[in-house]
């Protein structure tokens, strides 16, 4: 409950910096693509152009910076630099890192411009530093109210700013769309992107298309209406807004696409909002002036309830093209219709020219949370191909006639019993950044192996703060059965996988024991780095997947990193900082990695760099003292569902914590009164744990202490007899 304890300990902008010294010829690395980027002789540093749309526009030949978020608008996130190489790279080293104020997951790819670095951290906040020292420039802090975390389902967490026009933009948890001035990081505008009476967020980060900045939103666990909105660059004013899913039907469409998208919804879908939120990617191709929003699940998860005489439900779960000048409607794509699982469509679209079976295409692809890999011609939105990437349980594979996937018998979840489906929620891949290098022709896929036990629950509660999603949390909840515990414990893992996407097969893989790894980026050098789940920053041979470099970064990095140069030198670069949906929710899983802490920070690395992190203070080994478990079975069982209704999904499946948020089986307040101080009066909100008084009565709040009493003393039982159950890792 105790949410942010740490981010009260601001530590300084601790800052060390390496020896400097400008020794490569500028831009020696670039390959073969040469460069345009303008250099001021005298200085010996770049240019300060700014950005504009014809520098975006060239951005490929421009590989010292990294201007949008894909690099460029391609989003391939491959870079043409290779300085650092596979004959370098063991000369790889730090020199640099700046420390973070918040201990939240962190997610953001860093923008590079002339040799600034400008990226937000969890809680939206905004930091500019010297790409090349670490060195800050500036920082903002939009002040989110932290009471809005609770309308989050994923951690407080931000993917990055867009930078254009001498602004910086970016998206604010509670909703904002807000642009800084990129020199001073002063405020110019801001905008309410939402209707605060729905608990919409804002993780993912904007784009900037032809002078209007784009930004969706997320919420779709939390009864929301999804869209898409374009504003001015320059003044804030919005341009448009695409809705994602139709209104009330007896109101008019806001465009006639909805009335046709309304003809597959049934029931009274508009009252729960739908869904369809665009929490992430969002590309544009400037050739055939297109732009693709990915679409989440429908809201509720569970179509039953959302749609109950069935239905396509779009464009919930689609790739939807767009004219990015007016929103709209060119094509979509739906890739799951009627969508049952979390399977979001909002994982990141990468565009690139290929050429099948001897014809140009102009293709995107996509591998989204429910494991098959897609490549669409991007002009019409027709299927090429589509193929599983990893294991999955859900479908047999894809009709390519229908364009429809192939569902086996479990994958609706018919039963009276909790159905284990692969992939879960988690998504065999999610937001964490896929990179295409056109040199091997392979797409690096960080993904998961993480199933989920779905059942129907139809005692749904729309209108509370609970993550209610119309299956049944208390049932899909870790079981305490040994063998089976163990068996899914093994059953949950990661990999980095290398995808040949016109053969549709996989080249290599790196099988990691622990699931929620980082994003990736490739290099021409032929690198693929990677940070993981177990607190190292690693390097890998793109052909062949070889491990190359290794670096302890000290925790969990889940963000994709990237590389740039300043004066001839190049640098990798990451956010490191453990956090996200995976240590929030999924209990014990989340513990695999080990007793990764967060310690969110900047990182960058040049060959030669010789900076050492300090060591981390020790982790005080707590030792569970739970009061002795006195409650009547039917309490604790009473207390288990609300605790997975309300708790679980910031404190961890069946009272786990994953490292990031506190774990309640070593709650001080398990014998006094603050426990209701807390969970009914709010005493805590300013660190994001609202009163839940509303939603939860005091003899409720009682029995969910009675279930993490029970749950503590279960963990103790285990705890003695070796088998685990020990403390989650937060530190
Ligand atoms: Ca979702």
């Amino acid at each position: 409950m105790n949410a942010e304890t740490y981010s009260l300990r601001v530590r300084g902008f601790a800052l060390r910096v390496a020896a400097f010294c400008v020794a490569a010829a500028f831009c020696a690395g670039c390959g073969g693509s040469g460069s345009h980027l303008a250099r001021d002789e005298n200085s010996g540093a770049e240019a300060k152009q700014g950005v504009n749309e014809a520098r975006v526009l060239r951005a490929d030949r421009d590989p010292g910076n990294w201007l949008v978020h894909g690099r460029t608008y391609n989003e391939q996130r491959f870079s043409p630099l290779k300085l650092v190489n596979d004959k370098n790279v063991s000369q790889l080293g730090l020199t640099w890192f700046y420390d973070l104020d918040t201990r939240r997951g962190q997610e953001a790819t860093p923008i590079v411009v002339d040799g600034l670095m400008y990226f937000t951290t969890a809680w939206s906040k905004v930091f500019a530093l010297n790409a090349a020292t670490g060195a800050p420039l500036w920082s903002y802090d939009p002040k989110v109210n932290p009471e809005w975390a609770v309308n989050a389902c994923c951690d407080v967490v931000n993917r990055g700013v867009a930078v254009w026009g001498g602004k910086v933009f970016f998206g604010t948890l509670d909703g904002r769309l807000e642009a800084l001035d990129a020199t001073t990081g002063k405020l110019v505008w801001e905008k309410l992107t939402i209707d605060r009476k729905f608990r919409y967020t804002i993780t993912g980060a904007p784009r900037v298309v032809k002078g209007k900045v784009i930004i969706g939103n997320g919420g779709a666990e939390m009864g929301v209406r999804g869209y898409v909105s374009a504003y001015d660059t320059e003044t804030g004013a919005m341009a448009w807004r695409f809705y994602t899913v139709p209104g009330d039907p007896a109101k008019p469409f806001e465009n006639p696409i909805l009335a046709k998208a309304a003809k597959t919804w049934t029931g009274e879908w508009w009252k729960n909002g739908g869904g369809g939120t665009v929490w992430d990617s969002i590309v544009y191709d400037p050739e055939l002036d297109l732009l693709f929003i990915g679409v989440g699940n429908g809201g509720p998860w569970n179509p039953r309830i959302r749609s109950p005489q069935g239905g396509d439900n779009l464009f919930t779960c689609s790739i939807v093209a767009l004219r990015p000048e007016t929103g709209e409607y060119v094509w979509h794509y739906q890739e799951n219709p009627g969508e049952a699982w979390d399977y979001d469509s909002d994982e990141q679209m990468i565009l690139a020219d290929l050429t099948i079976q001897g014809q140009p295409r102009k293709v995107l692809m996509h591998a989204p949370k429910n494991g098959v890999f897609y490549v669409l011609d991007r002009a019409t939105g027709a299927l090429i191909s589509a193929s599983p990437y990893t294991h999955i349980t859900w479908a047999s594979g894809v009709d390519m006639q229908t364009g429809r996937p192939v569902e086996t018998a479990l994958a609706r979840y018919p039963g009276r019993n909790p159905e284990l489906i692969i992939p879960g929620p988690l998504g065999a891949h999610s937001w964490q950044p896929m990179s295409y290098s056109p040199v091997t022709g392979l797409v690096y896929i960080p993904i998961q192996d993480a199933g989920f036990p779905y059942k129907s629950d139809t005692d749904f509660h729309a209108k509370n703060f609970a993550f209610d999603t119309g299956t049944d949390f208390a049932a899909a909840g870790m079981p305490q059965d040994r063998q089976i515990k163990k068996a899914i414990m093994n059953s949950v893992r990661g990999r980095l996988v290398a995808w040949d996407p016109l053969q549709q097969k996989q080249a290599w893989d790196v099988d990691r024991p622990e699931a929620w790894n980082g994003g990736v980026v490739s290099t021409a050098g032929n690198l693929v780095f990677e940070g993981t789940a177990k607190g190292n920053f690693e390097a890998y041979l793109a052909d062949t997947g070889a491990r190359v470099w290794s670096y302890a970064i000290q925790t969990g990095a889940i963000a994709g990193p990237i590389t740039y140069t300043v004066k001839g030198e190049q640098y990798v670069a990451i956010l490191a900082g453990w956090g996200g949906v995976f240590p929030l929710a999924a209990g014990e899983p989340a513990m695999k990695s080990g007793r990764v802490r967060n310690v969110s920070r900047m990182l960058a690395f040049k060959l030669g760099g010789k900076v050492v992190l300090p060591a981390l203070p020790a982790i005080e080994v707590e030792v569970l003292h739970p009061p002795a478990a006195t409650a009547d079975a039917a309490t604790v069982r009473r207390g288990e569902q609300v605790y997975q209704r309300f708790c679980g999904n910031c404190h961890g499946d069946v009272v786990v914590s994953g490292g990031v948020l506190p774990d309640l089986r070593y709650s001080s307040t398990l014998t006094n009164d603050q426990w209701f101080n807390i969970v009914l009066g709010g005493l805590l909100r300013e660190n994001g744990m609202v009163s839940f008084s509303k939603e939860v009565s005091r003899g409720d709040a009682a029995a969910i202490r009675a279930y993490v009493i029970f749950r503590a003393n279960q963990s103790l039982k285990e705890a003695a007899s070796g088998e685990g159950g020990g403390r989650g890792s937060y530190p």
